[in-house]
């Protein structure tokens, strides 16, 4: 009897394993990575972005007055030449091919990858970003792109938009990439200011909230209260693309500290959320 028993319970944990072993791989990123890819409802949301855009550009042309980055833009701005700051990854270009690539191999983002993939030219074209771009460009408004791709990237990537028919900045380098200069980091506000010296920036858009501000690296209470501080900007002059699929928001939890592993990293996630108790 004991021998049945003990038998039975090893096809049971045999037949768990295999199940286990056999299913559906779980990774936190597809449903995210699902709907900026699959939804109309991201689609919707990002044509929204950019109609909003156009209209807040057309404002702030009648408006000397008007600034979208006040941490960098001095006095006597009024009379410099208009520009928009953008960021490129998941504000006008897409790629969520790689972030797929990343689910189905159950990986985790790596600059050797994500250089080869830049390299293939293979990003598309955000809903309504080259069209907002081309309306910018013909209003007369410089289209400065703000990007944390490297300048070894920048050929590729020019490659990439030129292709889908982003304004390619004539005889300005509109493409201000990451480290291209000792003191251009990560965090842009060196590049937004050198913009500003010479501009009057009129929008800003990203993805993520370091495109629009450097204190994007707090814990969740200290982004909120600098959230807070601008919080007559979102919409008007500050406009946000959504990005469910990574970015600070994501990192705030843990400390942005990537050296810890991903489930010290799952667990700060889960800890951050509001949960009902049950029934
Ligand atoms: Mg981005």
């Amino acid at each position: 009897m004991t021998r049945i028993i003990a038998l039975a319970l090893a096809i049971g944990l045999g037949l768990a394993g295999g199940v286990a072993a056999q299913g559906v791989p779980q990774n936190d990123n597809l449903n995210a990575t699902l709907w900026t890819q699959r939804s109309v409802e991201f689609k919707g949301t990002a044509l929204t972005a950019f109609a909003l855009a156009k209209l807040r550009l057309d404002e702030a042309l009648k408006d000397p007055n008007w600034t979208a980055a006040p941490d960098e833009q001095k006095g006597g701005f009024g009379s410099l030449p208009p520009a928009v700051i953008l960021d490129i990854d998941e504000t006008l270009m897409d790629n969520s091919a790689y972030q797929g690539w990343m689910v189905m191999k159950d990986t985790s983002f790596d600059p050797k990858t994500w250089n080869a993939f830049v390299n293939t030219r293979a990003s598309v074209p955000i809903p309504g970003a080259v069209e907002f771009c081309q309306y910018a460009e013909s209003k007369g408004v410089k289209v400065f792109y703000v990007s944390n791709r490297t300048g070894e990237e920048e050929p590729a990537t020019r490659d990439n938009m030129a292709k889908f028919g982003f304004p390619m900045g004539g005889n300005v380098d509109t493409f201000l990439m990451a480290r291209e200069r000792p003191d251009w980091t990560s965090a842009k506000g060196t590049r937004r200011a050198h913009i500003a010296k010479d501009y009057r920036v009129l929008l800003m858009m990203g993805d993520n909230f370091g495109d629009f501000t450097d204190e994007y690296r707090g814990g969740e209470a200290e982004r909120l209260a600098v959230f807070e501080k601008h919080k007559a900007r979102w919409g008007r002059e500050w406009i946000v693309v959504a990005n469910p699929t990574y970015g600070s928001f994501e990192s705030a939890p843990f400390g942005h500290d990537f050296k810890k592993s991903q489930d010290d990293r799952r667990q700060a996630k889960r800890g951050a959320l509001t949960a009902w108790p049950g029934p």
